[in-house]
């Protein structure tokens, strides 16, 4: 899992004076440097897999520095409970208020503005709930479909919500096969991701949410799977910009 990656779901979007975290798994304990951007982590949901890397955010140790912290209610649970118990003893030593840093906990209604960046959702279809993010910066978007869980009945409003995007970004855990015996998981396969890709016109897809169990050599056969659908294959998705990929660790894709 070398070249995939197998940190846990984290996106970092860079835009004017904002860096907007999507998540808060396991990738943000790499963040990049983001200068004087301001600092937001908007959480699609709160199970493990996408708060596990919060207690480790280099920033955190910064002193003063403001980190905004989004997500939607989750049932009764506000924005600041639904990251409490890994910010808490036995979980762990610290709350967020031990940190040097200063978390604005906010309970997130959309859409939102930050800076030049207008940020929309639209549900998730996944246990317990959750939501897909558009973020659309100077006539640019891209769309976070993690944690969702491919439906006919419900597709057309993602097809809706990611219309012409620059870049789709969506849950391609599971291989047709696996998926037969988890349906409910909230998870989807890279064919119904394509699907999404051409009824919305979606210029690029990064599938995300890779199972833990599938190999750097897996993830590719299902990758190049996944391009023949789209209509390419080989050379012609090649190099830094594919069309149709799994997203890599650290990879940057710059719109
Ligand atoms: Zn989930
Ligand atoms: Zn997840």
């Amino acid at each position: 899992m070398l070249e995939f990656g197998g940190g846990t779901s984290c996106v970092l979007v860079e835009a004017g004076d904002q860096a907007v975290f999507l998540d808060a798994g396991t990738g943000i304990m790499n963040t990049p440097d983001v200068g004087a951007r301001q600092l937001s982590i908007f959480l699609t949901h709160p199970h493990l897999d996408h708060i596990l890397g919060l207690p480790f955010f280099p920033y955190l140790l910064e002193k003063n520095k403001r980190i905004d912290f989004y997500a939607k209610r989750s049932g009764t649970h506000t924005a600041k409970e639904q990251v409490g118990e890994v910010l808490s003893p036995p979980l762990w030593p610290c709350s967020a208020d031990d940190y040097p840093a200063d978390i604005v906990f906010h309970d997130l209604t959309l859409p939102v503005k930050l800076g030049d960046i207008l940020i929309e959702g639209m549900d998730s279809n996944h246990p317990g709930g959750g939501t897909v993010y558009k973020l659309t910066y100077r006539g640019k978007s891209v769309v976070y479909a993690t944690d969702y869980e491919y439906d006919p009945s419900k597709a057309p409003e993602l097809v809706e919500f990611a219309k012409e995007t620059d870049l789709l970004m969506i849950d391609g855990q599971y291989t047709a096969e696996e998926l037969e015996g988890k349906r409910g998981y909230g998870h989807s396969t890279p064919e119904s991701g394509i699907r999404i890709m051409k009824e919305s016109k979606a210029k690029m897809i990064r599938f995300v949410h890779h199972d833990p169990m599938h190999t750097d050599d897996f993830l590719k056969k299902m990758e190049a799977e996944a391009a023949a659908l789209y209509g390419i294959s080989g050379t012609d998705n090649e190099g830094d910009l594919k069309k149709v990929a799994f997203a890599r660790k650290d990879e940057v894709i710059t719109l």
